[in-house]
This record gives structure tokens, C-alpha cells and sequence, in this order.
């Protein structure tokens, strides 16, 4: 049954709705192969986790039938920073999703635990932002785009125009992230973060880093360990996810 939104946005033609693809989302299981990421005293591998969510979210997307979904890796394999990013620039992404569980320097005060998300900024919110940052950046990114033939001046206003755009859509997944996370994991208490991360850096993808928990904390470990744990951060993603691709076409 078409719903009252699917009946505005219909196109004027049923031609022209079988040429328009559904958006795409990327999912970003971080780490992979050499690089097992960060790990837990149980054992517990980083990117083991961020695999497993990555494949129940991809299930929970596929379901809904709202978006295709890809992932940069399927398989523990190692994958660079960079082609992770080119690959949701290649294909266009609506958006990019990465997975990770990290882990928290040991120090002083309370043990930090609990999920956040990130959206790119140059300058990190905090010491946090910025070590997590700085581990996850084994490489750096040189924008990945081809603009028009235009004078350069042009080029920089287009880039920053295209900037501007990513980043309202990548904040307003986060908003949306944080909300429906938020009812069903522990969060941090500022829970959306801002940090240099390499996959954020596309000018054209917004995107989102997720942290679903610090293995470094025997709780937030154990809890990457359940099934139920990873389905319910995964089916809550979903729901951001689908909220916020709603929006995006309406
Ligand atoms: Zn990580």
C-alpha cells in the first residue's frame, strides 16, 4: 500500500521510478585481518564485534526494503582507511555507517564505558576524541573528488558548499543515532562526539562513527559478547537509519 509520502514523492512517470536506485548505505566494519583493533581482556576482538553488528544491520536494512545496503568488508579481511571511504564515494552512498568498539587509555578516574558516536571535526571534542582518532587514522585522506573543470576558486566554493551539505546530513544522523540508541544501550553522557576520524572525511558521504562500547570495560565487553546485546544496538541503527533516509528524500 503506498503511504501519503510515497504518493507525493511519486515520480511523474513509473519510467522514471524504475530508473531512480534506492540510496545506498555503507556499512563500515571497522579493523579486519592483521588488525584485530582493540581487545578486550576476554579476549574479545574489535573487529569481531563490528562485524557481526554490521551483518545483522545489513539483514535489518535489507528487510525493511528501504535502501540497498553494501559493506566495505564482509570477511576478516584487512581493508585500508582509504578504500573504505572510496568505496561509499564510488557507489554514491546516502550515507556511511562505521563499527567499532574501542578501547580507553588507561588513567586516572572512573573506567569510561558505554556507546558514542562521531561526526567529523578538525578539532576533537576531547582528549578521548582525539587518541581515538589519532589510532584509528593509519592513513590520511586527500578529498577523493572529481570536480568540474572549473577555475579553482570555483572549485573551492562548490567543495565547501559540498561540505556544508555533508555535514548537516552527517549531524542529523547522529541526532537521530544518538535518540534510538540512547533507548536501548548505555551511552556515554555526552554521547555525540566530534573527532578527525579518516573514514569521516569524505566532503560528498555523510557519515558516522559509532562506538557500541569500549572493550576495555569488563561490562561493555561482556555485553559485545551477548547476541541480544549486538542485535538490539543493531535493529536500533536500523531505525536511525531508516528515519533519517526518510527525511533525506521527503
Ligand atoms: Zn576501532
Amino acid at each position: 500500500m503506498l503511504s501519503r509520502r510515497s504518493l507525493l514523492a511519486a515520480p511523474l512517470s513509473p519510467a522514471a521510478a524504475g530508473r531512480r536506485p534506492l540510496p545506498l548505505v555503507m556499512l563500515d566494519p571497522g579493523h579486519g585481518g592483521r588488525d584485530p583493533g582493540a581487545i578486550g581482556a576476554a579476549g574479545t576482538e574489535e573487529k569481531r564485534v563490528a562485524l557481526a553488528v554490521a551483518l545483522t544491520l545489513r539483514q535489518n536494512l535489507e528487510t525493511g526494503g528501504r535502501c540497498r545496503v553494501a559493506l566495505t568488508r564482509e570477511a576478516d579481511v584487512f581493508v585500508p582507511l582509504q578504500a573504505r571511504l572510496e568505496a561509499a564515494q564510488a557507489q554514491s552512498a546516502a550515507l556511511l555507517v562505521s563499527l567499532h568498539a574501542d578501547a580507553a587509555p588507561p588513567g586516572p578516574g572512573p573506567a569510561v564505558r558505554g556507546g558514542s558516536l562521531y561526526t567529523l571535526s578538525e578539532t576533537p571534542s576531547d582528549a578521548i576524541a582525539a587518541g581515538l582518532a589519532q589510532s584509528e587514522n593509519a592513513a590520511d585522506l586527500r578529498g577523493g573528488l572529481a570536480l568540474p573543470s572549473v577555475s579553482p576558486e570555483v572549485q573551492q566554493i562548490l567543495l565547501s558548499l559540498l561540505r556544508r551539505e555533508t555535514r548537516i546530513g552527517s549531524e542529523r544522523a547522529a541526532r537521530l543515532a544518538v535518540a534510538e540508541l540512547g533507548r536501548a544501550v548505555p551511552l556515554l553522557a555526552q554521547p555525540h562526539r566530534r573527532a578527525a576520524f579518516v573514514v569521516l572525511k569524505a566532503p560528498d558521504v555523510p557519515a558516522l562513527l559509532v562506538e557500541m562500547g569500549f572493550l576495555s570495560d569488563p561490562a561493555d565487553e561482556a555485553a559485545l559478547r551477548r547476541p541480544g546485546h549486538r542485535a538490539a544496538i543493531a535493529a536500533a541503527l536500523a531505525r536511525a537509519i531508516r528515519r533519517y533516509l526518510d527525511r533525506g528524500l521527503g
